[in-house]
């Protein structure tokens, strides 16, 4: 019977960092992972949608790249190999990772673990004694009640990772990030894309202008969607949907959202997805170095990001939220030297501020997820706004257009 501190049950991000950052620390720290550490960020979210999505940007600009004197005969992708840049990508931060793991003098178990008594974990056929267990067992994805999974015709976010070839049709039912991310890596590939959507715009947790935004970007690439609408029936290959329309799709990506993988008891925390809270990586993370560190973790400054292009970046209160009593300033990207350069102009910086402080931030543009952070900064830190006009921003950049859309406040 082993003896530790820490048993740590799921290595993706919160379970790793937790198990890193206190074993840094003396602390004695098992692992315990019944599958790939990285869990579903780096095997199954994060950084293989994101390889994804590369691909198929680069693909879909070069197609589109003539108007600035750069064209291709013959212009063809492999999909085979995007998977194998895929795959690649996920094992070699993978490998880091169990370096990083192993080095940070974690014992790692690969193997399902479960808390059979107080202060004691099972895993395998070994017994181990624990004097604090942190549960960091993640999520899975939720199924549409009457529309389970099938791994052929209704296909997760874990399923989509097996296919071996692009469908010419696909619909995707939820338009979170899941869904908008895939909608973006299908339809930059050719694949024609169909999205459902339940509520009365897309991405239904970002403000609404910037739903409605995303929503035009669509329809300019030619990306049918349906909102507050829902699948009726499936027969055979033909999805009857609420609104009447018929669609036949090679099959449905099902981005409905993710539930809490949480059904030990006996743990002395819980952190990441696990806790049912806000689903991020990041928010993962921050859990983790709060238990490991102490360090704090404001629930309501953690941002949120849609890669793609552009991108889609938000943090606070929306202005769907807020009364006359808050000002917002916009300002277009166009106004932005550098996006003209980049061919990148579409999109807005959006500030929503009261009493010279800034409480919402929405951003569509390239390199948002770069931006947001610099507003973060400024309101975890109570900076106000005068003291922001103070602050330089370099030439020509999209940066600079923080600088420039709080001139207008
Ligand atoms: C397609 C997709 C794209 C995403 N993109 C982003 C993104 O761009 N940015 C972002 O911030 N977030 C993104 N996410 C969300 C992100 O992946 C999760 O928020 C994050 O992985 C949560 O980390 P976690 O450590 O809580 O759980 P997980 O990463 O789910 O890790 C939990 C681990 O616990 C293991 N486990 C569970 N039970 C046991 C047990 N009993 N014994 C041993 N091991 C166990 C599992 O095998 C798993 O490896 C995405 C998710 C998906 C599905």
């Amino acid at each position: 019977m082993d003896n530790f501190d820490y048993g740590i049950i799921g290595g993706g991000p919160a379970g790793y960092t937790a198990a890193m950052l206190l074993a840094k620390q003396g602390f004695s720290v098992v692992l315990f992972e019944k599958d790939k550490l990285g869990g579903t960020c780096l095997n199954r979210g994060c950084i293989p949608t994101k390889s994804f999505l590369h691909s198929s940007e680069l693909y879909s600009k070069i197609l589109k790249s003539e108007e600035i004197g750069i064209s291709f005969e013959n212009l063809k992708f492999d999909f085979s190999k995007v998977i194998e840049q895929k795959d690649k990508t996920v094992e070699k931060v993978r490998k880091a990772l169990e370096l990083a793991v192993k080095n940070s003098g974690v014992k790692t178990v690969y193997e399902e673990a479960c808390i059979i008594r107080e202060n004691t974990i099972k895993a395998g056929e070994e017994i181990y004694t624990i004097k604090n267990i942190i549960l960091a067992s993640g999520s899975k994805p939720k199924e549409i009640p009457g529309f389970e999974f099938d791994g052929e015709f209704i296909l997760s976010s874990d399923d989509i990772l097996n296919i071996t070839s692009l469908p010419s049709k696909v619909l995707i039912v939820g338009s979170g990030a899941i869904g908008i991310e895939w909608a973006r890596i299908f339809s930059n590939f050719g694949v024609k894309v169909y999205i459902s959507e339940i509520a009365e715009h897309l991405l239904p947790n970002a403000d609404i202008e910037v739903s409605k935004r995303i929503e035009r970007i669509f329809k300019q690439n030619g990306v049918t969607f349906y909102l507050k609408n829902r699948i009726e029936k499936i027969d055979g290959k033909t999805v009857f949907l609420q609104n009447g329309e018929e669609i036949n799709p090679d099959f449905i990506l099902s981005a409905v959202g993710r539930e809490p993988v949480c059904n030990i008891e006996g743990c002395s925390s819980i952190i990441g997805d696990a806790c049912g809270e806000i689903q991020l990586a990041h928010y993962a993370i921050q859990q983790a170095k709060k238990i490991a560190l102490g360090t704090e973790c404001h629930k309501d400054l953690i941002p949120s990001v849609i890669y793609g292009e552009p991108e889609i970046a938000w943090l606070g209160i929306r202005e769907q939220d807020c009364d006359e009593t808050y000002k917002i300033v916009k300002l277009p990207i166009t106004a932005l030297g550098k996006s003209w350069c980049d061919n990148s102009t579409e999109g807005f910086i959006k500030v929503i501020t009261k009493q010279n402080q800034i409480c919402g931030v929405h951003i569509v543009s390239k390199e948002a997820s770069a931006m947001i952070h610099t507003f973060l900064v400024a309101m975890q830190n109570n900076i106000s706004i005068d003291n922001l006009k103070n602050i330089c921003f370099a030439h020509p950049t999209y940066s600079e257009g923080i600088a420039e859309v709080i001139l207008g406040l």
